[in-house]
Parts: structure tokens; sequence; C-alpha cells
């Protein structure tokens, strides 16, 4: 793939890939280590704090990297302690990142992995815009240091990332390769050391690339189904013209899944287009069942989109019915969830018209 820009971030370097970068050009690669350790252990990102790192290294990597991370350059917190940040690349260029807190004090990070989306969902906000560019892995990883960073310095070193989810702006997989290497990175014990556990992947269904998923580390993988007949899937999601719902489902068969791990197929509910009987019928026939796990989101409504969200009774039933026939199923109803689900499908203006955000707003 062409490279995104001239210097490439040394956010995009794996622990191998930074070892050979080192051994290449004449230093010692386990100097990769302590560097990775300085970044990635002590977020120390300014180049003059490295200690221990030769001045000669140091002017290679003046010369040859990036080792900025994106800028936030507006965040809002919702009642519910969701962060919601829009951060901004060398070329200025923005996406949005989520900060969601969970149980246990527990924050995941709904991280973006291209700008806008080339896959034209007709219920997506991201999808109306078109791909603008993929992120190169270090603006991934990069939008992972930069909230930590923000953390650390607004909530005191106690309060730390544990989760990261690709369900921000983008299609995932069509950025294969980056967001591959971004995970790597992210994975890496000796640096963030993230749990694989803790990574969850979402993608639209791009059948060849779920065929290479052997390449990919053994994160979390979830679907949008959003229909369970071919003729709504297509009317919602163009990409099921090219690879049907038999195709995809033949190429989730494939999969390899670790023991306990299971496959989460996310359903959109819109209202009175596929929350009925004969929805749930066709998801029940169409999804294994010991092994399937139903997501149910309530489409997040917005003002250019005449798709709206059924009613609280509508998701029950919808829900009721599908575990009655076996099928293991959460609905995404708490107010950081929702945002999780409109993320990167909302400008900031457009939240606060919603109400997502309320009073507290900063810019850093
Ligand atoms: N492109 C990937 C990941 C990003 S979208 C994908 O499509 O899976 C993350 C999730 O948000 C997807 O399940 C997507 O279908 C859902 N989503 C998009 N727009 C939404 C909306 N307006 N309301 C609720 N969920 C939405
Ligand atoms: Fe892209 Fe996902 Fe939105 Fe579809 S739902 S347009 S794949 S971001």
């Amino acid at each position: 793939m062409k490279p995104i820009f001239e210097k490439p971030s040394l956010y995009s370097y794996t622990l191998p890939m930074f070892k050979d970068l080192l051994k290449e050009n004449g230093f010692k690669p386990f100097v990769a280590d302590q560097l990775y350790s300085w970044v990635y252990v002590k977020f120390e990102f300014d180049m003059e704090k490295w200690t221990n790192i030769p001045k000669a290294l140091k002017e290679f990597i003046k010369e040859n990297l990036d080792t900025s991370i994106p800028k936030i350059v507006w965040n809002g917190l919702s009642k519910d302690g969701t962060r919601k940040f829009l951060v901004a690349f060398r070329d200025d260029k923005t996406v949005e990142t989520v900060m969601i807190p969970a149980k246990n004090n527990r924050k995941t990070l709904c991280v973006s992995s291209q700008v806008g989306c080339a896959i034209g969902c007709t219920f997506c906000h991201t999808g109306t815009m078109g791909l603008t560019r993929h992120l190169e892995a270090g603006e991934i990883v990069g939008q992972f240091l930069a909230v930590t960073k923000f953390l650390k310095i607004n909530d005191g070193e106690e309060s730390r990332l544990s989760n990261l989810v690709y369900m921000g702006q983008g299609e995932p997989l069509h950025n294969f390769e980056n967001v591959k290497l971004a995970t790597e990175v992210l994975l890496e014990p000796k640096g963030l050391g993230i749990s694989q556990r803790r990574v969850t992947l979402s993608t639209s269904g791009l059948v060849p690339q779920i065929e290479k998923l052997t390449e990919f580390p053994p994160i979390n993988w979830a679907i949008s189904l959003h229909a369970a007949h071919n003729e709504i899937r297509s009317e919602l999601m163009p990409i099921n013209k090219a690879y049907d719902l038999d195709r995809l489902l033949g190429a989730i068969k494939k999969i390899p899944l670790k023991a306990h791990r299971h496959i989460t197929y996310e359903y959109l509910l819109i209202d009175k287009y596929n929350d009925r009987k004969e929805d749930i019928e066709a998801l029940v026939n169409l999804l294994p069942k010991r092994v399937s796990k139903v997501n149910l989101i309530p489409f997040n409504e917005y003002p250019e989109s005449s798709f709206k969200r059924p009613s609280v009774s509508r998701i029950t039933w919808f829900k009721d019915q599908l575990e009655s026939n076996g099928i293991t199923c959460t609905v995404r109803t708490q107010k950081g969830d929702d945002i999780l689900a409109a993320c990167g499908q909302l400008k900031s203006e457009m939240d606060k018209k919603l109400n997502l955000w309320d009073g507290e707003e900063e810019n850093s």
C-alpha cells in the first residue's frame, strides 16, 4: 500500500519491525525495547526526555519518523461518563474517538480506522461522507495514546483504558494492513499489552478480508448483520450486493475462534423496517444457535435520516423472541452505548442538538 505520509509515524512500527529498522541502520536492536517502554509504558512522547536513548538514534528518528501524537481538538463529556473526542492528524483531517466507562473501573476506547468510509451504508452518517483516506497504523494507535495522555492529565494516573473496539468511523477491514499493524502494536506485551480478549473489531462484511482473518491476532469479531433477508440487507448495506448473506455466513464459519469465544452479530433495529416477526424467524434460521450472540442496536436517529428507532416495548419484544428461540441477545440501551453506536456518525453540533452531551465542554 502507498504510504500515507512521507515520514511514517513511529507508532506504526511493531516491536519486531522497529528492531529490524534499527538493525538495518546500524543501531543496537535492544534499544527498541527501551524506546517502547518510554512511549507505551511511561507515555513519554518528548524525545528529549528519553534519557537512555543514544543521541544518534534520536537524530535518526527525527529525520526519518514522525513522533507526534494526534491532537485532541474538542472533547465533550456525557452524564454517564462517556467522553467523545475529536482528534486531528498531521494533515488536519479529523476523526471521532469515544471513551466509554464500563464496570470495574474499565474504560473502552472506540477508535476510527479511516477518515470517512467507502461502504456507504444508507443508515450511517459516516457512510454519507464517502472515504477521504485510510488512517496509518500510528494514527490508530495515536488515538489510544492521545486519550491515555488526556486521562492521565485530567483524571490521574489510575485512570487507564483497558479495552478497545474498532467501531468508530470507517470499515476496519478495508484498511486491513494498517489495522492489523495497529492491533499488533496495541497488544505488544512490552508496550501497552492490551489483552486479545479486550479488543473487538466490527466489520460490515468484506468477505475476502474476513477470509484473511487467520493473519490477524485472535481478537473478538463483531459482524454488522442488520438484516436476515438479502433484499433488506442490500438496501441498508450496498456491500451485500457484492457479498450476500450466504457468502458472508460461509466466510464467518471459517474464522478461527479460540475456546469460549464467539462471534457477535450486530443487528440495527429500525422501526417498521427490520423489526418484524418475519425478521425474527429469518434470523433464527440464519444464525448458528449455540455460538451466536446478537447485539441489538436501536437505531440512533439523526436529522438527515428518515429511519426511526422502534419503541422500547418493540425492542424488548424482539429481544424476548430471539431469546426464546435460543439466541443469546443483548440490547445497547445505555446512553454511552448509544454514543458508541453513533461513534463516527454524528457531528458534534448534532450531538448537542440531540442532547447527547451536556454542559461540560473543554478544549485542549
Ligand atoms: N464499519 C464497521 C465499524 C464501524 S460502525 C461496521 O459497520 O461494522 C459501528 C457500528 O455502528 C456498526 O454496527 C454500524 O452498523 C453501527 N451504526 C452505524 N450507524 C448507526 C446509527 N445511526 N445508529 C445505530 N448504529 C449505527
Ligand atoms: Fe462504513 Fe460501518 Fe458506517 Fe457502513 S456502518 S458506512 S461500514 S462505518
